[in-house]
């Protein structure tokens, strides 16, 4: 266990590291498979109480802060890849931009029901002409009397295809720049929006992914989350927070692949020996092994920063650049390690090796970390 863990995340850990072996792992190969959103599993994971952490209890949330949330993400991503994405989606990008974007209010009416697994959240910026580019957003709003009109379409919104609470990104004003962005709430169900579940997915395939259509899809006002022209600020806010837990993912991907090498190098015999006896493996699985523990102390300062309300905006982003890509190295020592049947399916490394990719692009890819990072330790120029 970590040595900075508290009592109390070593226990949340052991309990989720439980319930993951029994339930998400034995599952995982078939999600994958099938491409199947696992819904036995969010509920589960909702008995748990665990769709509703860091959303506060008055809002029938379980509470917790970040750093209990990661814990929880390394063990569910360490049994589950798509599972841990479902959550994070559920969780840290959907419940979470009604948690800060709406008033008591609204919270009171959406948050209780996804908190406690009833109903499943999505978050939806990227768009077909943008996703990096927030600013370029062409889903419009516009208002007339009590309501407003949204026209545009959403891409690759993860859990689209079966979430009943969309916090969706649109532009009011396109000639306003980052002032024109607006956030809302489309249910659905809602006339004039329509869901198309998006498959061929390489990996995290049971993440029912979606594009979402908005025709004359009319809202209340009283759906619009904050101001007019303040998304683009809750956008940004929402993904320096979300990205940690990305990272917190990707440590659990990493765990995944480093705990099949380990085990599959003392049972593989070569030469008359375990291949885990021959020092290129153990060396590949020291490096592994370094750049995991890495990993989570980058993520761990960035958690702790977040709940102690402090910037976080480069170290979210510094954690989330290096554990995604040191989750890809070890994902792939680990399938070298395995050999040939690494590369066949069913193979756990073999579906971590797929399901870690998207991590490097999600949640704003590599380079926009990249950019996070440098714009931060730079300034503007
Ligand atoms: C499986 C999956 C699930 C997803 N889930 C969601 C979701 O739930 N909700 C949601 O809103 N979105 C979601 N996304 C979208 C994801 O966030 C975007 O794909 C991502 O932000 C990249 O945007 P893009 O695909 O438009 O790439 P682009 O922005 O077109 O980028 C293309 C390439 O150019 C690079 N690039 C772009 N701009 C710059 C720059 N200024 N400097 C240097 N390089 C640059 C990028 O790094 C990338 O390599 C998901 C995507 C996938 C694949």
């Amino acid at each position: 266990m970590q040595p900075f863990y508290n009592e109390q995340q070593t226990m949340l850990a052991t309990t989720v590291r439980e319930f993951a072996a029994e339930n998400l792992a034995p599952r995982a190969d078939e999600v994958d498979e099938k491409e199947e959103f696992p819904i036995d599993q969010f509920r589960g994971l909702a008995e748990l109480g665990l769709t509703g952490m860091t959303i506060p209890e008055e809002f029938g949330g379980s509470g917790g802060e970040y750093k209990d949330f990661m814990v929880v993400l390394e063990e569910v991503g360490a049994a589950c890849g798509s599972t841990s994405t479902v959550l994070i989606t559920h969780v840290s990008l959907g419940s979470q931009t009604i948690h800060h974007g709406g008033n008591d209010e609204q919270r009171q009416r959406w948050l209780p029901s996804l908190a406690s697994g009833e109903k499943i959240a999505a978050f939806a910026l990227t768009e077909p002409g943008t996703g990096s580019d927030a600013l370029a957003l062409e889903t419009s709003l516009t208002r007339d009397g009590d309501e407003y009109v949204l026209n545009g379409s959403k891409l690759f919104c993860t859990n689209g295809a079966v979430a009943d609470v969309f916090s969706v990104f649109t532009n009011h004003d396109k000639s306003a720049g980052h002032k024109g962005v607006t956030a809302v709430v489309v249910e659905k169900g809602t006339p004039g929006f329509t869901i198309n579940p998006q498959h061929g997915k390489m990996g995290m395939k049971g993440c029912a992914t979606a594009e979402l259509v908005f025709d004359n899809c009319r809202i209340p006002v009283e759906n619009r989350l904050g101001e007019e022209g303040e998304g683009y600020k809750l956008a940004l806010k929402i993904l320096d927070s979300s990205r940690i837990m990305i990272a917190a993912q990707c440590l659990g991907l990493a765990k995944g692949a480093l705990d099949a090498a380990v085990s599959y190098s003392k049972q593989r015999v070569t030469f008359g020996k375990p291949i885990a006896t021959r020092q290129a493996i153990q060396f590949m699985m020291a490096d592994m092994a370094v750049e995991l523990d890495a990993a989570r102390l980058l993520t761990y300062r960035a958690a702790a920063l977040y709940d102690e309300g402090l910037p976080h905006g480069k170290e979210s982003a510094m954690a989330k650049l290096y554990a995604s890509e040191a989750a890809g190295k070890i994902a792939s020592k680990a399938l070298q390690i395995h050999g040939g049947v690494g590369y066949f399916k069913p193979s756990a490394v073999e579906r971590i090796y797929r399901d870690q990719r998207v991590t490097e692009i999600y949640e704003g890819t590599s380079e926009i970390q990249r950019l996070v990072i440098s714009r931060a330790i730079i300034g503007d120029l």
